[in-house]
């Protein structure tokens, strides 16, 4: 194929932000941060290897996932604690905030409401930034390990990737059954991965994940959550994911209530303002 010729001119077109977040809703991470002096813990729940586990927390309270064991990355799935419609939209997220959260970035929620569902308060990895090879930590990039493309490529029958770990979770929790349950199992937060787009051919790359046991990231629930974390197969995601051959450890989940009056002035985020009409 021949370029055209003004390729390079075309080529050194700077690029625009799409979405600029000048006018985005900002928390109030100090307000947030003083309040979580004063909390207190809740509970704790442990994801075991290869293995999810659910969590409540109410609007206004944190929780922490932390790595314990040894390194390990887990996929975080959020909904409305009282609407499984309403759950995180990691597309969105990434479009607002970039391909990795950190310390004042969002988990939005998907459409119609498209709101903040958890705030991004302390992040142990913030350090990492960006490495020589585009790599960065708890992305919103990858979607989350799953049997379908493991069986596309390989055939196999893999039954502990985060897709089925999150939907037996989520099934545990609800009642409801694995194929009620597995349409409400989304695109994650993958915390603690390491990850990013190789220069070359855009692929979509992990490598080992620089978290060590002690590191941690905590959030603040912007609405009543219940949340998911699977404790990826991947392991510290060196090697390969959908598989037992990775070493494996625990996460730990924490929820922590701040004191009464602690966040005087803090409201949950409304839905979203769109009159939904559509142009009809
Ligand atoms: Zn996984």
């Amino acid at each position: 194929m021949t370029e055209p010729a003004d390729a390079a001119a075309r080529r050194a077109i700077a690029p625009v932000i799409c979405y600029p977040t000048d006018t985005l809703p900002q928390p109030d991470i100090s307000l947030y941060q003083s309040a979580r002096q004063t909390a207190v813990k809740t509970g704790e729940v442990i994801a075991p290897p290869r293995e999810a586990a659910t969590f409540r927390v109410p609007a206004g309270h944190f929780f922490r996932i932390s790595s314990i064991d040894g390194p390990q990355v887990g996929d975080l799935n959020l909904w409305n604690a009282h609407d499984l419609s309403e759950r995180f939209y990691s597309g969105k997220t990434r479009a607002l905030h970039g391909t990795h959260l950190t310390t004042g970035h969002r988990m939005w929620s998907s459409f119609p409401t498209l709101r903040p569902m958890a705030t991004v308060t302390h992040d142990t990895l913030g350090w990492y930034g960006k490495d020589e090879y585009g790599g960065s930590v708890h992305d919103v990039i990858g979607t989350r390990c799953d049997p379908y493309t493991g069986n596309l490529l390989s055939g196999s029958q893999y039954h502990h990737c985060c897709h089925s770990n999150l939907i037996r979770a989520l099934a545990d929790e609800t009642g409801l059954s694995l194929a009620e349950a597995e349409p409400h199992v989304h695109d994650v937060l993958n915390v603690f991965m390491c990850t990013g787009f190789t220069r070359d051919t855009g692929q979509y790359f992990m490598k080992a994940s620089p978290v060590r046991p002690g590191d941690h990231i905590e959030f603040f629930a912007e609405i009543d959550l219940l949340g998911a974390l699977s404790a990826c197969p991947g392991g510290d995601c060196s090697s390969e994911h959908s598989s037992d051959t990775a070493a494996c450890f625990p996460l730990l989940v924490e929820t922590f209530a701040p004191a009464d009056g602690a966040l005087d002035g803090w409201a949950p985020p409304p839905v979203n303002g769109y009159d939904r009409s559509h142009g009809r």
